[in-house]
């Protein structure tokens, strides 16, 4: 349990810590006072919200903010985070001093983990020779308060759907599915009665939830087999999900070219475009029932060796990944890469479509083993690096607790 949880306090202290210094730093006037929050009565906050076409610069007219101050903070930024990066649905804040009407700080959250902010430097009379006020920009990782949660169902039709009913935010299952994208197809593969349970942190802000944060561990019962990922860090360069035995969960060939948050309905039933890999029917493919557009991706790191046209298949691309398997993705809308390239494992290669010989949207994967086609869901793949023999005692004693816990 040292392993993420640690790292996460270290961040939040971190984070807080950075923040105080820096905040102690740019109100500079009374240095002195150390133990300070900065006082919300002072000020007031216009919050910007970032609308379709707009940017920094139109943002910032609209407010009203001075060309001159504009360019400050954005220079300011520069070095830390680019303000013309700023991102539709997302807002600025713009704080104000009460008594001044003067703008004081920019604050821009940049992702679910960082917050930018640009602050005017205070000067004392003394030191203020020029003109120009001084802004300074920092990035700080947002300090979330950590609660540990459990979840757990009983798929009856689809894993998503038995998550949902019991309330449990969606993002925390597709967290959860994808830390088993190498061993499960969630499509395939589920049964119904497999189980399912996980521990995860979720994160809260001035006690509101807010989002779910790192899967710490998951069990998974699939047809009577138990699955087990523990999130560990075993050292700089081998951080991730491992299995009870410590070998890792991530494997050369993820299970499905499609990521489960966009196939979530689980079980693919009705639907005659839907077939499994049937030898006598000669469909030697597993077919993926998604809506146009959804991203495909390649299953495993490679060279593009086909991207086109190809008859009934429309529009495909082949992956070679060595001298034993290849994938063929067909049907597609779109194709997001060209013969030649390199794609790495997760990387989209194109988008469902229903071109070819096809009756509605949806995903033909193929998998060739030495030049045959062969059912991807039954081949078992090696494991990338497991935890090492002289740290497995180490390992096994960090996820006792959380084993316990989902047994
Ligand atoms: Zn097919």
């Amino acid at each position: 349990m040292k392993f993420s949880k640690l790292n996460i306090i270290l961040l939040i202290v971190g984070g807080a810590l950075a923040f105080f210094i820096w905040q102690s730093n740019t109100t500079g006037a009374d240095s002195s006072i150390t133990d300070k929050e900065p006082e919300p009565e002072l000020t007031y906050t216009k919050k910007i919200e970032i609308t379709d076409g707009s940017t920094y610069g139109i943002l910032m007219q609209e407010a009203r903010v001075p060309t001159s101050t504009r360019q400050l903070i954005f220079t300011a930024a520069e070095d830390v985070y680019d303000l013309s990066k700023v991102r539709l649905g997302r807002t600025i804040d713009l704080i104000y001093n009460k008594q001044s009407d003067e703008l004081e700080q920019l604050v821009y959250q940049i992702d679910s983990e960082e917050k930018l902010y640009v602050s005017q430097t205070v000067r004392t009379s003394t030191t203020a020779t020029s003109s120009d006020p001084i802004w300074s920009a920092a990035r700080i990782a947002i300090p979330y308060e950590i609660k540990i949660a459990t979840a757990e169902g009983v798929i009856d039709s689809s894993m998503y759907e038995a998550a949902l009913a019991k309330g449990i935010d969606e993002r925390a299952v597709i967290a959860f599915a994808e830390a088993f994208q190498w061993t499960v197809d969630f499509v395939w593969q589920v049964r119904q009665g497999d189980t399912f349970k996980f521990i995860y942190e979720e994160r809260y802000l001035d006690g509101e939830y807010i989002m779910p944060g790192q899967v710490l561990a998951g069990k998974f019962v699939n047809d009577g087999d138990e699955l087990y990922a523990f999130y560990y860090q075993e050292s700089e360069d081998n951080l991730g999900f491992f299995d009870q035995n410590g070998d890792s969960a991530q494997k050369i060939f993820l299970k499905a070219p499609v990521a489960f948050k966009y196939i979530t309905s689980g079980f693919t039933t009705g639907s005659r475009y839907i077939s499994a890999f049937n030898i006598s029917t000669g469909h030697r493919a597993i077919d993926y029932a998604a809506t146009y557009g959804t991203p495909v991706r390649s299953v495993g790191d490679g060279t593009i060796s086909f991207a086109g046209w190809d008859g009934s298949y429309g529009n495909k691309v082949s992956v070679h990944h060595n001298g034993t398997y290849s994938t063929n993705y067909a049907h597609m809308s779109r194709l997001a890469v060209s013969y030649g390239q390199k794609v790495s494992q997760g990387q989209t290669i194109g988008y469902v479509g229903s071109t070819g010989l096809s009756t509605g949207p949806h995903l033909h994967y193929e998998m060739v083993k030495y030049g045959t086609k062969i059912n991807p869901l039954r081949e078992v793949f090696p494991p990338s690096k497991g935890i090492a023999e002289e740290n497995k005692e180490t390992y096994f004693g960090a996820i006792t607790d959380l084993r316990q816990q989902l047994d």
